[in-house]
């Protein structure tokens, strides 16, 4: 029986590189995949012709890409039931909404294939994304890639945004242009989420 497996993980794992990998292994044995992407903080948007406009990039950091469907703008149910892919991958899915969530449960359920999801867990005031939120729920087997805190050796798992250099814990959960993201470990994030407090004077 094909699963809903979520991985998930903070900025800067390799989720996009974990995903190709597997991409990759499916098709090397001759199986056919689907790739997803999410619109949200596509910079590349409103360009080319309708159909380009249905097609993102996954990219990676050490510069492997590869095309992918923006999941917002596409019907997943009908593409899949067209292409008759072996897998779906999907990625930043945290971006996704509960009811895109609940239509990729359908293609496993009734479709019986396998849907990977990868994405975020929490953002950067430790809050679950809905999309997130919608995995945790629903997804058959939950897995994590980990990483190291970026000013610590203790395990990542909170994303920390930077504006101008400075960390911040307030303010929209998605917003577009350049902030920086760190991941951190939970103990680095309370101490600087305090010092910040303390020099407000809170
Ligand atoms: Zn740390």
């Amino acid at each position: 029986m094909a699963q809903l497996t979520f991985t998930h993980s903070t900025m800067k794992s390799g989720k996009s590189l974990d995903l190709l990998k597997t991409d990759h292994a499916y098709r090397e044995r001759g199986y056919k995949t689907l790739l997803f992407t999410s619109e949200v903080d596509t910079r590349y948007l409103e360009e080319g012709s309708f159909e380009e406009q249905l097609k993102g990039k996954i990219t990676t950091r050490i510069g492997l890409e590869a095309e992918a469907w923006l999941i917002e703008r596409v019907d997943i149910c009908r593409l899949a039931r067209e292409e008759r892919p072996d897998c779906i991958l999907v990625d930043e899915a945290q971006f996704l909404s509960e009811e895109m969530i609940l239509h990729l449960t359908e293609l496993v359920d009734h479709e019986d294939i396998p849907v990977i999801c990868y994405g975020l867990k929490n953002d950067f005031k430790g809050e679950l994304f809905p999309g997130s939120k919608a995995l945790l729920i629903y997804a058959d087997t939950l897995k994590e890639i980990e990483t190291v805190c970026e000013y610590c050796t203790n395990k990542a798992s909170m994303n920390l945004r930077l504006v101008d250099g400075h960390p911040v814990f307030s303010g929209e959960q998605i917003v577009m242009g350049d902030n920086e993201y760190k991941p951190v470990c939970r103990k680095c994030y309370r101490n600087m989420k305090q010092e910040l407090e303390q020099s407000e004077g809170k």
